[in-house]
């Protein structure tokens, strides 16, 4: 077996080898593809494979999920299929080689099928565009066409033709990620070439949500300050919305953040994933009024859950913030003001704002009073002779301010109030 798959678990040769197998068995060939081989050759773990087949992807993809018994989930947009096999932790990206041609310049392609050496073509960057024969006969053979290993060994990012980013001006975002993640640089005509793309603002004519997409994945970089300082050097933010920019303030915002995120990652591993990302977008958003982040979030159409977060952190002025800061001690106040946020936003406005009551309130609303719920229902109001109406949600407040006060601890406590309190009204 050649070097650059011995690198790879054993677990994971067999799949590959019995992959391989089954393409042979229907008379298609097989290849490893793009950035799996690209981390392979950095020794880099990825265990998201991309297998491109000569004959019918669709076909391959699914007598190999028949020999782990489970189907392919398949795109049909993209004529391509996903094999998850979730027993040995890898997802499989299988597509049946394509030939590509951009009728227009930052439009989508028009894709034919076509040879493995076609499918290379089509790709961003040298790095990207290497391949591994997985076939029985040559298996773990490199197919390097346009340089990507020596590119690799001198941490290069080049682009296969002159007029790869005007075809597709998203390639601007993801080679400036490629670069930052691998500590790699732009080869100097590959740089030129990006530059002009940039002047000739090629990325306002994608369709926003191509661009929202890589945007996303750029944010998503384990570290993105460096990403979104060399956006700044390179192209500016003009592409998200016109005259933003982003200053040494934000930058040190989005270094604070980066501190909340790690601390809140290490005090509560066991809460909900954060969606790093959206921090991040929110700290650059952060010099745009509230219309402006409107327009930017209804041109990229984020998602709605998204959107009420991005626009949540919109929300907090003034007045919000002087509330924060008097709130310290007054458990009730801090549950009814800091509940509602999504995490966030509330690590954003606690990396903004640094006076130590607000630290303290943040912390102690993670700590105490987050997600804390009654125990009583009302069939227990009910049992107890009350009749439905708004006055259960009148008492179930007051339980629950009890309870953040600590007042009341179990359900016995609870009910003992709630008697209480029905006695007084009645
Ligand atoms: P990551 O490690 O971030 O997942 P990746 O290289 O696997 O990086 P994908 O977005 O999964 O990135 O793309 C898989 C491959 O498809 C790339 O390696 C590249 O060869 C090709 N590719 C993806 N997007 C483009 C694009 N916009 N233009 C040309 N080729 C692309």
């Amino acid at each position: 077996m050649k070097g650059y798959l011995k690198k790879l678990p054993k677990e994971v040769q067999d799949l590959i080898l019995l992959a391989g197998d089954i393409a042979s068995i229907n008379n298609m060939r097989a290849y490893l593809v793009g950035g799996c081989v690209r981390d392979l050759l950095l020794k880099v773990e990825n265990l998201d494979l991309d297998i491109v087949i000569e004959g019918n992807g669709i076909k391959f993809a699914e007598e190999l999920a028949g020999a782990f018994n489970t189907k392919p989930i398949r795109h049909r947009r993209f004529g391509t299929a996903t094999v998850d096999l979730l027993s040995h932790r890898l997802k499989i990206d299988i597509a049946t080689a394509r030939k590509e041609f951009y009728p227009e310049p930052a439009h989508l392609p028009v894709v034919e099928n076509g040879s493995l050496k076609d499918d290379l073509k089509r790709r961003d960057f040298t790095i990207n565009a290497m391949a591994i024969n997985i076939n029985r006969d040559g298996f773990g053979k490199l197919l390097d066409l346009f340089g990507g290993e020596e590119d690799l060994n001198n941490r290069k990012i080049r682009v296969l033709h002159d007029l790869s980013f005007i075809d597709d001006p998203t390639r601007i975002l993801r080679g400036i990620r490629f670069e930052q993640r691998y500590n790699f640089r732009f080869e100097p005509k590959t740089k030129k070439l990006l530059k002009g793309a940039v002047a000739l603002r090629m990325l306002e004519r994608v369709e926003p949500q191509r661009i929202r997409d890589d945007l996303i994945l750029l944010l998503k970089e384990n570290y993105p300050l460096k990403e979104i300082r060399r956006l700044k050097e390179l192209v500016g933010f003009a592409f998200i919305s016109p005259g933003l920019s982003v200053s040494d303030k934000i930058f040190r915002l989005i270094k604070f953040a980066e501190k909340q995120i790690n601390w809140f990652k290490k005090n509560y591993p066991d809460r909900r994933m954060l969606d790093t990302w959206a921090i991040y977008f929110m700290a650059l958003m952060d010099p745009l009024n509230s219309n402006a982040v409107r327009k930017v979030c209804r041109k990229f159409v984020f998602r709605k859950g998204e959107d009420k977060r991005i626009l949540g952190y919109k929300k907090i002025g003034r007045k919000f913030i002087s509330n924060l800061k008097r709130i310290k001690n007054k458990p009730p106040d801090i549950f009814s003001i800091l509940e509602p946020l999504s995490y966030e936003v509330i690590l954003l406005v606690k990396a903004k704002y640094k006076y130590r009551g607000i630290q303290k309130t943040i912390e102690d609303f993670l700590e105490i009073y987050n997600g804390m719920k009654i125990c009583s229902k009302g069939d227990d109001l009910r049992r107890l002779g009350l009749t439905p109406g708004p006055s259960y949600q009148e008492i179930f407040t007051k339980v629950l301010n009890a309870k953040l006060n600590g007042a009341v601890k179990t359900k016995e406590e609870e009910l003992e109030l709630i008697k209480k309190l029905i006695r007084k009204w009645s």
